[in-house]
């Protein structure tokens, strides 16, 4: 079986950072696996600015810092394709394109990220069409495939995301219908609505629940219950956003394995969960001497 000193599961901006960290201390058997067929975590798809400030003193798109965290590492042994399955008494099930290995590990790092909750998490009635996706999935499609998977979409939630969302949106000409928010305001802090409506002309309904959705391809309409009435409103896409929850399905307690970024606490910053590498391999650094 390999042993490495250190495996860090995950290439975002908490894994790479770390990856980083532990090299300049010295660290050098340390091993990022990556279940995607690049690095770069969740700014490879956000194609918007507002990147890079905290770590690199620049202000980026996603992309670009995703760019710039691979060349931080380049030397490194970061693997990408790797899918840790399971890990217990220090040793990690992965799985890359050969089939299923067993990596040993004195120390893990766990920067799994966050994923946003999915249609099938939230109770909404009514069929199955294509055009129903996360933040994530739209900004896949919108930046990555250079794909634009509807025209006139309802948005579910008004979180700093959602907004990201409609940035996606307006980068390749889709107009959402609205922006619907189940408590009296937007999530997001205010002035979270004017924006919306003001800058992006997208009306946000507050006490509004998506109830079901219709169409069999494609989206056709929805139904909400706005104010508590039943309205049926004409779109072609829903795009679902936020809600948040960790990817914890790895985590075992266990004194090797150390965590860092989204996969703990709130959903923070790029450059937060940068940081949250850095400090954490200087831990591991330490609990290795
Ligand atoms: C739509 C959107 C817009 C955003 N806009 C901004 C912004 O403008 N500015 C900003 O600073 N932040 C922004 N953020 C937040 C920022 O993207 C995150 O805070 C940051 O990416 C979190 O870093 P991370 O390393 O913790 O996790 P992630 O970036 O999520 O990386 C986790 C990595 O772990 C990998 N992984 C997960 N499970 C496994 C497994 N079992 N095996 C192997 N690999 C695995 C994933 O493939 C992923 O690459 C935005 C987030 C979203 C969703």
């Amino acid at each position: 079986m390999e042993r490495r000193d250190v495996v860090i599961v995950g290439g975002g901006p908490a894994g790479l950072a770390a990856a980083r960290r532990l090299a300049d201390l010295g660290v050098v058997s340390v091993t990022v696996l990556e279940r995607e067929q690049e690095a770069g975590g969740i700014p490879r798809h956000c194609g918007h600015a507002g990147f890079g400030w905290e770590s690199h003193r620049r202000i980026w798109t996603g992309p670009e810092y995703a760019a710039a965290l691979r060349r931080d590492v380049e030397g490194l042994d970061v693997r990408t394709g790797h899918t840790v399955l399971g890990i217990g008494d220090g040793v990690l099930r992965v799985q890359n394109r050969d089939g299923i290995v067993e990596i040993a590990a004195k120390q893990i790092l766990l920067a799994t990220g966050t994923r946003e909750t999915p249609r099938s998490a939230r109770l909404i009635g009514g069929s199955r069409p294509k055009s129903v996706m996360n933040t994530g999935a739209l900004q896949a499609h919108v930046y990555m495939h250079n794909y634009k998977p509807f025209g006139r979409p309802l948005i579910v939630g008004t979180e700093l995301v959602s907004f990201s969302a409609i940035l996606t949106c307006r980068h390749v000409g889709i107009r959402p219908v609205a922006m619907i928010e189940e408590n009296a305001s937007t999530t997001a802090p205010w002035p979270g609505d004017l924006v919306a409506r003001l800058v992006f002309g997208v009306p946000v309904w507050t006490h509004s629940r998506l109830l079901t959705i219709e169409g069999r391809e494609q989206v056709e309409a929805v139904e909400i219950l706005r104010g508590g009435r039943r309205m049926r409103i004409a779109c072609d896409g829903v795009i679902v956003t936020g809600l948040f929850v960790p990817e914890t399905s790895l985590l075992v307690t266990s004194p090797e394995v150390v965590l860092a970024g989204n996969v703990h606490g709130a959903v923070k910053t790029s450059g937060r969960c940068w940081r949250e590498g850095s400090v954490a391999a200087q831990k591991i650094a330490w609990s290795l001497k």
